[in-house]
């Protein structure tokens, strides 16, 4: 007897291996990116309330129709176009469910995806699951820039889809409407689907600013944008996702998602309502919080002298281990999490390259935690062959 030939072509995800590493050596866990921070006091009191009042039945399929409507009225708002709630929008369960579901919902097997490289490890995973193949292309460090001239390409190769990660995980580029511009080019004159994973949309470091490829002239019909409520909300346990996109593709993505699923946790999508009707000051507390992290983080680096990039977005830095003559990252983590008693992901499991000499950290943790990873850090010297 054998098993599916697509289940032998990739790991498990090394990011979430990663944190059951941590675990087991009691180490600060700033792999797996999410918060040790409580979500937003009025969401836990109205789950609270759910608790009680339900309900606890499954949704309707795409979504409850209260969820969908609140989330249409703020992404409306940040899109600046008016998005219907009835016709373009799924919710799924987290955006690790949209992407697949979009990926489903686009590609037949043989066809091509673009990835850009390095990338979020799902999305490796996502093309062999649908029997797609990707064409992975380079965001050059250390500024992570891609080559317009690879890109095209890439598309000469009559892909079907672009997978946007933006701001992008694990490199924390946030792609300037110009970048955005030559994808949107490309995508036009090679007739080609782009879906987005804008989870990090409200973690951003001034000045950079966030363009939802979406909102960029002609690209509403081809734009699969795929986001979720995880990092805006910390509530990455909740599983809240969605996919917004023209009604022809959602009709498709809404088939996929109904038999991959049925539908998000129906308590968590009506506790999570008042979030979506948070006004402006939420978002810019969101991520003045985050710019507050993100120095405090760099800095205690820069003290360590350990070179990093300098994220423009999500919270995700990237770290040099290129003195300490690992051969291998996966070792270099696994004893960093052992010996030192801090949790990072190796580099190798985000790029298509050979690269090895790079490790993933995250900062969306409390201060009191940054800071106990700092002073763990001062002994990664001891690491060093
Ligand atoms: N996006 C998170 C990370 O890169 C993980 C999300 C997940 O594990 N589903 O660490």
């Amino acid at each position: 007897m054998t098993l599916s030939h697509r289940t032998e072509c990739f790991t498990d995800s090394v990011i979430r291996r990663m944190t059951r590493i941590s675990m087991q050596y009691d180490a600060v866990n700033l792999s797996q990116g999410f918060p040790d921070f409580d979500p937003p006091q009025a969401i836990m009191d109205r789950l609270a309330e759910v608790a009680h009042q339900g309900p606890h039945q499954y949704a309707v399929t795409w979504g409850a129709q209260n969820f969908r409507e609140a989330l249409a009225a703020k992404q409306s708002r940040f899109m600046g176009r008016t998005i219907d709630p009835n016709r373009e929008i799924v919710a799924t369960c987290g955006s690790t469910e949209a992407m697949m579901c979009a990926m489903l919902t686009v590609t037949n097997p043989g066809d091509k995806v673009i990835v850009f490289s390095p990338f979020y490890e799902n999305y490796g995973a996502d093309t062999i699951l649908s029997g797609a193949e990707p064409i992975y292309v380079p965001l050059n460090p250390p500024a992570f820039t891609f080559d317009p001239e690879v890109l095209e390409d890439a598309f000469r190769q009559h892909p079907k889809a672009l997978v946007l990660c933006n701001p992008s995980n694990p490199c924390g580029r946030v792609f300037t409407r110009e970048e955005l511009s030559v994808i949107a080019d490309l995508a036009e004159r090679y007739d080609t689907y782009v879906i987005t994973d804008e989870v990090y949309e409200h973690i951003l470091y001034a000045p950079h600013r966030h363009t939802y490829f979406a909102t960029l002239p002609g690209m509403w019909e081809r734009t699969i944008s795929c986001s979720s409520l995880s990092k805006t909300y910390s509530i990455t346990g909740w599983r809240l996702g969605y996919i917004i996109a023209p009604e022809e593709v959602i009709d498709r993505a809404k088939k996929v998602h109904d038999f991959l699923t049925v539908g998000c946790a129906a308590p968590l999508m009506e506790a999570v309502i008042p979030a979506l009707n948070f006004g402006q000051d939420y978002y810019d507390g969101l991520a003045a919080k985050y710019a507050h992290k993100r120095e405090l983080f760099l800095k205690g680096l820069d003290d360590l002298k350990i070179p990093h990039n300098e994220p423009q977005g999500a919270y995700y830095v990237m770290l040099d281990i290129g003195e300490y003559g690992y051969g291998s990252d996966l070792k270099f983590c696994e004893d960093l999490a052992a010996k030192v008693g801090v949790g990072a992901v190796p580099g190798s499991s985000f790029f298509r390259e050979d690269v090895n000499h790079l490790i993933r950290m995250h900062f969306a943790k409390n201060d009191e935690t940054l800071q106990e990873a700092l002073n763990r850090l001062e002994r990664i010297g001891t690491l060093k062959k």
